[in-house]
């Protein structure tokens, strides 16, 4: 069967060597004898698996000593609270959340079931879509923040910080990546904590990617539940209990793709930068047609989200795409119209044939 352009926001479209390559290693790996999916997580083949997907990242992002890697199950949604009862010891403490879009909601919503937690800066009141500038962050932060939270791409509105936000150094920043680490180099030494669920850019549904500063690892409290305890993740190598081994596996193989077919996260960035250009492009090139959902400067280069002037139109818009084989176009419902989500592994032809495919439903 042919493959169609899947631009689903995430569990998304994987690098075709990739998936090539889980076929080829189904039903039994070589040497091994079983599939990935039947193997203890505690012999030798997995112990290779975890340590070349953890030296792929510390590669590839440049994470530096000072930072752990850890694995863990529950997606982001489970880091919302993993932070906050990180930071959040006592009554004093207050975590301070950016909010640029639905995610950093649902992360603020989340810490505070478990203290106190402050939204410092929003743009909920205009729809989510910019982020805020250094300046506006800081600006806005209460006097000592145990720490700031940060979305650095809003998957449902398409809004992204343009670089690493750029924080007084004692400030602990914590960022929320899940849908655009791996998609250009950051620099981690600026974060406390970085975390992503690995269905956009990094593999499939069923781990979450944390990297995790030395000095927040001393300072959790004791005594939290052990799965929710960064600690239990770099004292066990991400094994305390049973790993989602499969979905760590995946992991490793994208990150040899990025490595060996790609060249590194400079060069994912510039594909990257090329596929976002011509959709947006696309967008002004067609005002009366197209509006793009985002102000320019914070438009996301992974979700490329824009309305059409009538929802009649945009029925028909998504019905007409998929009849060209341009799937998973739907705009999250709390935003409508279209999103086109351009990860890691959408091809360029992907992003040509939807910008050739808004150019012929643009009236003439
Ligand atoms: N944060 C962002 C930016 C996301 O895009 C998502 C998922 N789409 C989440 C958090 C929640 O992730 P999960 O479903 O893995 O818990």
């Amino acid at each position: 069967m042919e493959r169609s352009w899947n631009f689903a926001a995430g569990p998304a479209v994987l690098p075709l060597p990739v998936l090539e390559q889980i076929r080829a290693d189904l039903p039994a790996l070589p040497g091994v004898g079983s599939s990935a999916l039947e193997v203890s997580h505690r012999g030798p083949w997995f112990r290779d698996v975890l340590d070349e997907a953890e030296a792929n990242l510390r590669a590839l992002l440049g994470v530096p000593r000072s930072h752990h890697i850890v694995f863990c199950p529950g997606g982001a949604t489970m880091q919302f609270s993993m932070v906050a009862l990180s930071f959040l010891r006592d009554g004093a403490a207050v975590g301070d959340h950016v909010l640029t879009g639905a995610w950093g909601a649902k992360a603020v919503e989340e810490a505070r079931r478990l203290g106190v937690a402050r939204i410092s800066w929003s743009d909920a009141d205009a729809g989510f879509t910019r982020v805020p500038t250094d300046h506006e962050i800081r600006a806005t932060l209460s006097p000592e923040p145990a720490y700031v939270h940060v979305t650095t791409n809003e998957t449902i509105q398409g809004v992204a910080f343009p670089d690493d936000p750029d924080l007084p150094s004692d400030v602990c920043l914590v960022a929320d990546a899940s849908s655009d680490l791996l998609s250009r180099p950051i620099d981690v030494a600026r974060y406390a904590i970085v975390y992503a669920g690995a269905q956009k850019n990094a593999g499939a549904a069923g781990v979450t990617i944390a990297i995790v500063r030395d000095d927040v690892l001393e300072t959790i409290p004791d005594g939290l539940p052990v799965l929710l305890d960064y600690r239990t993740y770099v004292d066990h190598r991400s094994m305390y209990n049973t790993p989602p081994v499969f979905a760590i596996y995946v992991v490793m193989l994208v990150t040899r793709w990025l490595r060996d077919e790609i060249g590194g996260l400079g060069a994912m960035l510039e594909m990257n930068q090329a596929k976002a250009t011509l959709v947006y492009d696309a967008v002004d090139a067609h005002p009366n047609r197209y509006k793009g959902h985002a102000h320019r400067g914070s438009r996301s280069r992974m979700n490329v989200t824009f309305r059409l002037p009538t929802e009649e139109l945009e029925r028909r818009f998504l019905q007409e795409a998929s009849r060209s084989g341009l799937r998973e176009l739907r705009g999250h419902r709390s935003v409508g119209g279209v999103r086109a989500s351009l990860y890691n592994a959408m091809p360029l032809e992907g992003a040509e044939a939807l910008a050739a495919f808004m150019e012929r439903f643009a009236p003439g």
